[in-house]
């Protein structure tokens, strides 16, 4: 049996770079890539140096976030073919219950797996998904770009469950790489007016390139700078995308009266509220919204093409902390534990891949 280079995750702190058999098109439907690219997700890290380990019967490769080349496909597959630029769609549904025939595929409680997690995903030299999971990256979408597709429908998911209207003030919680796509798929519909919160200057500064208009670093008076810079009326829509605790509850101070919450980030710790913090959703009367992947009908849904199209506009340059051979992980996953990484950690699992668009 011939075999591939993965890396295969077993649990918490346990990463194995190790083989894997080759994929192989075993049904009509199947489409193999050959990787060029993976990035590392927060929830990710979580998985495998944080607090958010899961258990798994089979150990497969990890990675939801890549792109690569088609290499291989079905005989019933007709929307790509070999040679194909693509990136992946990591859920799976099943298309047939209440949730995926009600607009609801993103909660469909009936999936075989999300690739890269149960069913073998990106950080390999070869990814084997169906046809349905698939989407072909336009001409001028590298695929090191490609790799942030899938964080990208991420934000473009929450700018449409949040049904965004970019006439009003608009806040960004929390710039990390989802703050930051948020940021600019907010701006590439034409957001006239965005304040990005952060904790770090280096966060915000990038921010400021990207197009924020106004910055507020959260370690001083932020509450004071957003009542000053509004006019004490606050914002219009929030976006919160950092997962914390501290976002969390600033989110809800920082919407105006009758504003949009969104929350986006995935929250990886206690939250407590004291009743008048809470009582503020009361009082503002909020539409809180929450937001969940990247999904909806008919799937994978409009996020992905949308994405695919936004790609271009947006810029990469400062969100990559490093790009790495994938037996470099283990050191980048070392930086990750001490707090050092400043992006995402993008790995390149074909070296005759094209190099990235800029240093990193
Ligand atoms: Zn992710
Ligand atoms: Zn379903």
């Amino acid at each position: 049996m011939s075999i591939i280079k993965a890396l295969v995750y077993y649990g918490k702190e346990d990463l194995r770079l190790e083989d894997f058999p080759t994929p192989r098109i075993e049904s009509g439907t199947e489409v193999i890539i050959k990787v060029h690219y993976a990035g590392v997700c927060g929830s990710e890290l979580a998985r495998i140096i944080g607090d958010a380990a899961i258990p798994l019967e089979h150990p497969v490769p990890h990675g939801h976030e890549f792109a690569g080349v088609v290499q291989e496909v079905g005989s019933r597959v007709t929307t790509v073919r070999p040679g194909d630029r693509v990136a992946v769609a990591p859920k799976t549904v099943c298309g047939i219950c209440e949730d995926c025939r009600n607009d609801r595929v993103g909660q469909c409680a009936n999936t075989r797996g999300f690739i890269g997690v149960k069913l073998p995903g990106g950080w390999a030299e070869y990814c084997k998904v169906e046809e349905q999971n698939v989407v072909k990256l336009p001409d001028n979408v590298s695929t090191f770009a490609g790799a942030f597709l899938e964080p990208l429908t991420v934000a473009v998911h929450g700018l449409r469950v949040g049904e965004y209207t970019p006439g009003g003030r608009t806040a960004i919680v929390g710039c990390g790489t989802i703050g930051a796509l948020t940021l600019q798929a907010a701006l590439a519909q034409g957001a006239s007016e965005v304040t990005a919160f952060d904790s770090s200057g280096r966060a915000l500064a990038l921010a400021k390139e990207m197009g924020a208009h106004f910055t507020v670093c959260t370690t001083g008076d932020w509450r004071a700078q957003a009542w000053e810079q509004t006019g004490g009326r606050l914002y219009d829509t929030v976006f919160e995308t950092g997962g914390a605790a501290f976002t969390e509850k600033a989110a809800i101070e920082l919407t105006g009266a009758h504003g949009t919450l969104v929350y986006i980030g995935t929250p990886f710790s206690q939250i407590v509220f004291s009743p008048q913090e809470f009582e503020q959703i009361n009082r503002k009367e909020l539409w809180i919204r929450g937001s969940w992947q990247s999904y909806s009908t008919p799937f994978p849904g409009a996020e992905w093409p949308t994405a695919a199209r936004l790609l271009p506009k947006i810029r990469l340059e400062g969100m990559v902390d490093r790009v790495i051979a994938p037996e470099k992980i283990f050191d980048a996953l070392e930086d990750a534990r001490a707090k050092r990484l400043h992006g995402k950690i993008m790995m390149r699992w074909d070296t005759a891949a094209d190099p990235p668009p800029f240093a990193c």
